[in-house]
């Protein structure tokens, strides 16, 4: 099927077209559907699978649908390089929706993170340690208005030990969410995070 079929609107399609995704990959195929008619999923996917897309989308074509949402979604990664990544292919994919990212990770200057969540990015793209101190730290910033949260790479995430940090960003999420968790593996320790997280989850593979 084409991005129109899996009924991705028109104006993402466009944009999609001139970033030379003319077809989805196996991933997009199969999650996009189901994310549309608002499953939580486990993505069982490598990088290079399209699966950044996969999630992408679904929550852009949502904020689409709800143009005065800020702090929509948080997508959590286990690295720096792939949250940048996350973002730059997230903001090419949303950039003809006016979407805005901001990327918070470690290594970097609290404050200007600070200054821009407080512009109100709709997209998050974060490592787990640096978006838990700003939840506890970062005056009038919180994520109760969260409508969907990104897991990316979990088992890495939790091979890196963020399995404690992220239990605790979760108690201060909203519940009523839309949650996806992408994995290159299926490990016990990705398996209890799956519970704690996802309601009633499909499973993905490709
Ligand atoms: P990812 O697995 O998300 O890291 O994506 C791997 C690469 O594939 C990225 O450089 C994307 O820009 C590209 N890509 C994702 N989806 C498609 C698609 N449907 N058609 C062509 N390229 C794609």
């Amino acid at each position: 099927k084409s991005f129109k079929e899996l009924e991705i609107i028109d104006q993402l399609c466009e944009t999609l077209e001139t970033l030379k995704f003319h077809k989805p990959t196996p991933i997009q195929q199969a999650s996009i559907p189901l994310a549309l008619a608002g499953k939580d999923l486990i993505g069982l996917a490598e990088t290079g699978s399209g699966k950044t897309a996969a999630f992408a989308l679904p929550i852009l074509q949502a904020l689409y649908h709800s143009p005065h949402s800020t702090l929509f979604a948080c997508i959590l990664a286990p690295t720096r390089e792939l949250a940048f990544q996350i973002s730059e292919q997230t903001e090419a994919i949303g950039g003809s929706l006016g979407v805005k990212t901001c990327v918070i990770v470690g290594g970097m200057d609290m404050m200007p993170q600070a200054i821009a969540l407080s512009k109100r990015p709709h997209i998050i793209v974060a490592t787990p340690g640096r978006l838990l101190d700003h939840l506890e730290n970062t005056k009038g910033f919180s994520l109760r208005s969260l409508k969907y949260l990104v897991m990316d790479e979990a088992d890495r995430l939790l091979d890196l030990d963020f399995g404690p940090i992220i239990e605790k960003i979760l108690k201060v999420l909203p519940s009523q969410r839309h949650t996806y968790l992408f994995s290159a593996t299926m490990t016990d320790k990705v398996e209890r995070l799956q519970r704690m997280s996802l309601t009633n989850p499909v499973r993905v593979a490709v």
